[in-house]
């Protein structure tokens, strides 16, 4: 290939960095200034640029602009800091960025699906440069973070996980393939919008929508095989259970927003018992929030406490209560709840708000996952802190605008003694002369490495006790250290290492459960997980 080429492909393009000899046998001379810089140094001047500039959405188009330039440096900026970007092309600011994606989309970052595409998805999809797909992200945009809503525009989404495969869990970057299944929007300011980049039309719904599914479901394992890992990612509940139910038999595919955001938040209960003593089961949960996150994250915690106790699930379930927009789950209510509430309708009489469930129930944990902002009010809060010494407090709806309290209500309305953890970034906030360090609950410690271990022992489905696998191994990787800071979450910085012992759990339990393909079994599989992390220094191109 020319040099001019090689500038221009992402994979390969080294910029400055292209030494002496290259750019002599890559006929290069001339198309780049005469200085050769370290990687070391490209990555030092870019975070310099990346600092200057103060609105977040311009971090993040610079970030998209890096990817599309040279995805080595991307990826050794984003691992390398990953503190300070992970909200950069994360949570928050890829929410905004979905929001505004039809005025900043520039190049395809991944496949575009539509029902335009009906009949024809195989096809489409032969279109994507790269063969060997591992792991595939798709939304339909229906319910991206707490956001609503976004169409077509949801696609911000599944490349910004995908980035977090590769950069935290180690995923080869062509091994990756985001995908947006255009089926409409029910947003009337999209609909709307002359620079909306989707279908213009109401969603599809019912058997139109289940074939659509079908077909894709298909082509994927046609075209990709057994093993190609399908994150369903954002997608409304009411068709976010049933394919999960539907597809898990068949495929191999995982539900971020029910399995992974449940197997974060069990790591984060599991390593609270170390501050708070007792075992799970005695404790009494109560959520904001009744849907994908809300009762996957109970239906784990039960799953969990059963194993613990041998008793049964049903048993368990009776600890923990939910509140959704009609108020508590209760008994009562069940000819008119959807199929994946009523598990948690429990013997109750009816309760309206949060406040009245919170003094009737007096939970020892409150978990936000309803995606409504400000909804952890005072008063909330200082009932928890009546009853609890320590009250665990789980703000977890994304972005931040949409966080049920902020860490410094948390901290300040409990007088210090909440144990606190959202699903978007705060910062350390001081109370009393005391410093609170905030933990993350988010998926994002989940995914990738939960990806990875089923990647590299070749799993063929998943199963619940995988889940249960990798929160126990991110519970382990919190140390003393982090607890004296009322951490209940690792760093971030931490994030490969980390990855690599949830990657090599759940391995671990695949080989057990007879669901993993890649024989043998490799000896030591953290060590194996490791070195199957890609990595972002540059190649020499002889
Ligand atoms: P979902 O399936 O749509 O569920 C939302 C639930 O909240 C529903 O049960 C809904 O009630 C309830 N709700 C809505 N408004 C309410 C209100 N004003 N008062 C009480 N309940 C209300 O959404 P999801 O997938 O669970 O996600 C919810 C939020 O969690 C989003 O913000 C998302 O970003 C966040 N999340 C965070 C993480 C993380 O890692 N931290 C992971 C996944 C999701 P009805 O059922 O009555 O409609
Ligand atoms: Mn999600």
């Amino acid at each position: 290939a020319s040099g001019y080429t090689l500038l221009r492909n992402p994979r390969h393009n080294k910029g400055l960095a292209f030494t002496e000899k290259e750019r002599d046998a890559h006929y290069l001379r001339g198309l780049l200034p005469p200085i050769v810089l370290s990687q070391e140094i490209q990555e030092k001047k870019f975070m310099h640029m990346l600092r200057q500039y103060q609105v977040p959405l311009q971090r993040y188009m610079a970030m998209m602009d890096l990817q599309e330039m040279n995805e080595r440096l991307f990826y050794k900026l984003l691992i390398d800091h990953v503190e300070e970007l992970l909200p950069v092309v994360y949570t928050p600011t890829v929410g905004e960025a979905c929001q505004k994606y039809g005025s900043i989309f520039k190049r395809p970052q991944g496949i575009f699906i539509s029902l335009k595409e009906k009949g024809k998805i195989q096809e489409v999809l032969k279109n994507w440069p790269e063969r060997n797909i591992q792991v595939i992200v798709v939304t339909d945009g229906e319910r991206i973070l707490g956001l609503g809503d976004l169409g077509c525009q949801g696609m911000g989404i599944p490349v910004g996980k995908l980035s977090l495969y590769t950069a935290l869990g180690g995923v080869r970057p062509s091994a990756c393939l985001p995908i947006t299944l255009d089926v409409g929007t029910n947003n009337e300011k999209l609909l709307n919008d002359e620079f909306y980049i989707g279908l213009r039309h109401k969603r599809a719904t019912g058997q139109e929508y289940a074939d659509f599914l079908f077909e894709f479901m298909s082509a994927v394992k046609q075209n990709y095989g057994e093993r190609i890992l399908i994150q369903f990612e954002d997608f409304a509940n009411h068709n976010a259970f049933e394919l999960l139910e539907k597809y898990r038999t068949t495929h191999l595919v995982f539900n971020d927003d029910i399995q992974g955001t449940a197997s974060v938040v069990l790591a984060g209960l599991v390593a609270s018992l170390k501050l708070l003593g007792g075992t799970l089961a005695d404790h009494t949960f109560l959520f904001l929030g009744a849907g994908e996150a809300g009762t996957g994250i109970a239906e784990l915690i039960a799953l969990e406490m059963s194993k613990k106790t041998n008793a049964p699930v049903e048993e368990m379930r009776k600890k923990i209560w939910l509140v959704d927009s009609k108020g508590l789950v209760v008994r009562s209510r069940i000819e008119s709840l959807q199929q994946f509430k009523k598990p948690w309708a429990h013997e109750h009489k009816p309760v309206k708000t949060l406040l009245e469930a919170v003094q009737a129930i007096k939970p020892t944990v409150l978990i936000g996952t309803s995606g409504v902002g400000r909804t952890f009010t005072q008063d909330v809060i200082e009932a928890m802190a009546s009853f609890n010494k320590k009250p665990l407090i789980l703000a977890l709806s994304n972005p931040t605008s949409q966080s049920e309290c902020t860490a410094e209500e948390a901290y300040t309305w409990s007088k210090g003694r909440a144990i606190f953890a959202s699903g978007s970034p705060f910062d350390p906030v001081e109370h009393d002369g005391k410093v609170f360090v905030p933990g993350q609950a988010n998926n994002a410690y989940i995914f990738p490495g939960f990806g990875l271990g089923l990647i590299m022992c070749g799993a063929i489905r998943v199963h619940d006790d995988m889940l249960l696998a990798a929160s126990e191994a991110l519970a382990a990787q919190v140390t003393d250290e982090h607890f004296a800071k009322g951490l209940i979450y690792p760093p971030f910085k931490d994030i490969r290492k980390i990855s690599s012992h949830i990657a090599a759990n759940v391995a671990a339990k695949a080989y057990e459960l007879g669901l993993a393909s890649r024989l043998p079994q490799p000896r030591d599989l953290v060590k194996y997980a490791e070195s199957c992390m890609y990595s972002p220094m540059y190649r020499f191109y002889r």
